[in-house]
């Protein structure tokens, strides 16, 4: 019997919150309702509480909130900002668009951001970090701010993926001098379209936000900083509203779905599964594994009607816009023998089994 296993569905899970959803949408429509309001404010103050942040800023993706983030601490033309040689393309293409200077720190055997090798790429023109919290898994931010404090640069978290993981009671995106979320309808909190979010401890700091994201109003007709559009749309607030309500529920079915994956594959020869994953660091956002058979499996896989997804298959210095450089090899080996596996709170457990038994079966055979 021939089955599909697609790598995310989104459908089944909108199926079960269709009315809800569809009644948001009735009630701005009625209202004539499409920018800021209650919505936006309730997303706000709900994220505030469920992250324990003091400042929770909705905007318009979370590419946006990146670049909002280096805006309000000043960053550009002749600063320099560390990223991770792996990650998605945001987290490096925003450092290029405030006219700052990129610096690469290559990855650890996770795919997070070396920290060894972080104290040897900082300079005296180095003016922030962006750590990212890959596949959900949070680097560990406690000797992350213990450099950048000693060196005197800021942090911005790019918690885009990691949405729901806590490192000591403290949410991704709360040890920064500014945290960064995404909520593309793919993140374990999506959207019905784009909407992303800023966190900050600094009150002064969100204001700034605050303003930079809205042509620098801090009311109609009133302009003190030079800012733009980047204001979160009302329907998709209004919809992140319904969903944030069942997020601890998605989140307990990733980690049970996330077990019994382990259970069946660690033991697997040929396969190195994320084994910190059912951590509470982690969000199980992505079930990513590695292995030298990659392009091997993931056709295998294909055949038997399995989706998989590459998380990423190139380094991003190693990509065309950033020079096609070859000088990260942790990034680069990763890129060559990452795969991630179907993972969200819809996949039924018979669909896990049935992955973990062709995956075994490939091994077994190999
Ligand atoms: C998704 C993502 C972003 C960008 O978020 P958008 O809302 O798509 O702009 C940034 N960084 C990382 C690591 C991401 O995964």
């Amino acid at each position: 019997m021939s089955r599909s296993i697609p790598f995310l569905e989104l459908a089944p899970m909108h199926r079960d919150l269709a009315d809800e959803l569809k009644a948001k949408f009735a009630a701005l429509l009625e209202k004539g309702l499409f920018s800021g309001g209650e919505e936006v404010e309730v997303l706000a103050s709900s994220m505030q509480e469920f992250l324990k942040v003091p400042y929770a800023i909705p905007c318009a993706n979370g590419t946006d909130a990146l670049e909002l983030a280096l805006r309000a601490l000043e960053v550009g033309p002749g600063d320099e900002v560390i990223v991770p040689a792996l990650t998605w393309v945001s987290t490096a293409e925003v450092v290029k668009m405030v006219g700052a200077n990129l610096v690469f720190c290559d990855v650890d055997a996770d795919g997070l951001m070396d920290l060894t090798l972080l104290p040897s790429v900082i300079s005296p023109n180095t003016k922030a970090v962006i750590p990212v919290h890959l596949y959900g898994k949070m680097m560990d931010m406690k000797s992350l701010a213990a450099i950048a404090q000693k060196t005197g640069i800021k942090v911005i978290e790019d918690a885009a993926q990691a949405f729901g993981a806590f490192q000591g009671g403290k949410s991704a995106g709360a040890y920064g001098d500014i945290g960064c979320f995404s909520f593309y309808p793919t993140k374990n909190l999506g959207a019905l379209g784009e909407a992303g979010m800023l966190t900050s401890h600094d009150g002064g700091l969100s204001e700034r936000l605050r303003l930079l994201l809205n042509h620098g109003q801090p009311q109609r007709d009133v302009h003190e900083l030079i800012g733009r559009n980047s204001r979160i749309d009302t329907l998709q607030a209004a919809f992140l509203n319904v969903k944030l309500s069942y997020f601890t529920p998605w989140q307990q079915r990733r980690k049970a779905l996330a077990k019994l994956y382990l259970d069946h594959l660690q033991h697997l020869k040929g396969i190195k599964v994320p084994s910190s994953i059912l951590q509470e660091n982690h969000n199980a956002h992505l079930f990513t594994n590695q292995t030298n058979q990659r392009d091997a499996l993931k056709e295998c896989l294909s055949k038997k009607g399995i989706g998989t997804a590459i998380h990423y298959p190139l380094p991003v210095p190693a990509m065309k816009p950033f020079g096609e450089i070859d000088a990260f090899p942790v990034a680069a080996r990763i890129g060559k023998t990452t795969l991630s596996l179907p993972l969200h709170p819809y996949l039924r457990e018979d669909e896990v089994r049935y992955v973990c038994e062709e995956v075994q079966r490939f091994f077994n055979k190999a």
